[in-house]
């Protein structure tokens, strides 16, 4: 049994926890959870200390180093002074994205704030989201929660090894779940949450809000993330630029937004007229252009930065979304790219 308290001071951490504390493949497990923090400073939300805050103090002093004689049970009180880099926790209470991977290739995206940490789409492999949420010291086990947007495999298609080899609550539409699972074998679920197109409900320190978009899947949405500070949209696969997606926009701080086609280039593209047709309609995706306008249509308004997501392969290119952009909201906006390929840097409001 170990006692004591925990004090944060700069970017270290001094203090003890309370619980039994074993080794366990190599890594601390803290039996039963409790400790009391000293310096609040960090606003993390009394009920996510618990669990959050101290995996990452674990992974913290698992950084140190892995002495066990330094976590000795028999101890009274243990002192740690682990570095905290500056990716493993925002100090400053900022909320982060990060951008795993966007596109019709695969889709998955990760947002932290006040030690909440959740994932919305599971369109890229389970290892995929390890490895490149490991690229920025997170543990996908600390996860909170999995988010999907919509039924296509490019979001939906993983969701049961994200649950099953992550341990990831799920968080879905009904219609979306039972869509999936028409065509695909997603495997046992211990347990899902369902929630409502157009609802809103809270994960942890959290305030989740969903509209439903005129998309053609079978109960489609994008995500608002609201910590009570800033607010965060998750919003591809559209159908097309409908009147509550446009007031909303107005009310964040930032967004990942699809820029999914330039005209022109999908005029010429290889795709049959039929998928054309589909993409550029009223429940496909909005192109460069469309999203350009919608940006600057909110940037008088809170918005701080957008990232641009779900850039088709074959109807769009980086360089042509950026021209458009630059072109409507001048180069002083602040636009990232969401790659398909590889894991974004952590953007931060
Ligand atoms: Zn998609
Ligand atoms: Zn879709």
């Amino acid at each position: 049994m170990v006692n004591g308290s925990m004090a944060i001071q700069g970017d270290r951490v001094q203090g003890a926890v309370v619980g039994n504390i074993v080794w366990k493949n190599e890594s601390i497990v803290i039996q039963k959870r409790h400790f009391t923090l000293c310096d609040i400073r960090w606003q993390l939300a009394a009920e996510s200390l618990d669990k959050c805050f101290l995996l990452r103090y674990i992974d913290m002093v698992a950084k140190v180093g892995n002495d066990s004689n330094l976590y000795d049970g028999s101890k009274q009180s243990m002192e740690a002074h682990a570095m905290i880099t500056k990716n493993s926790i925002q100090p400053d209470g900022s909320m982060r994205v990060i951008s795993l991977q966007s596109g019709s290739n695969g889709n998955c995206i990760y947002v932290e704030s006040g030690g909440t940490r959740l994932l919305f789409d599971a369109g890229i492999s389970g290892n995929q989201a390890k490895e490149r949420l490991a690229k920025h010291d997170i543990d996908i086990h600390t996860v909170d929660a999995l988010l999907i947007s919509h039924d296509h495999f490019d979001h939906a298609g993983n969701m049961g090894v994200y649950h099953r080899k992550f341990h990831l609550p799920v968080w879905v539409t009904e219609p979306t779940y039972n869509a999936v699972i028409r065509k695909k074998l997603l495997g046992r679920f211990e347990k899902l949450n369902h929630f409502t197109s157009g609802e809103t409900f809270r994960i942890r320190n959290l305030t989740i809000e969903t509209i439903r978009t005129p998309h053609d899947a079978a109960d489609g949405v994008v995500f608002i993330v609201d910590d009570g500070r800033v607010r965060f949209g998750v919003m591809t696969d559209l159908g097309h630029i409908f009147h509550e997606l446009g007031e909303s926009v107005k009310s964040l701080d930032a967004v990942l937004l699809e820029s999914n086609y330039d005209p022109e280039e999908l005029k010429h593209c290889d795709y049959s007229d039929e998928l054309k047709a589909r993409i550029k309609g009223k429940s496909g995706h909005i192109s460069n252009l469309e999203a350009a306008r919608l940006i600057d249509s909110a940037r008088q308004h809170r918005l701080q930065w957008a990232c641009l997501g779900h850039i088709s392969q074959e109807s769009n290119h980086p360089d042509l979304v950026r021209e458009t952009h630059d072109r409507v909201l001048g180069d002083s906006f602040p636009i990232h790219i969401a790659s398909r390929y590889e894991v974004s840097e952590a953007f931060v409001i």
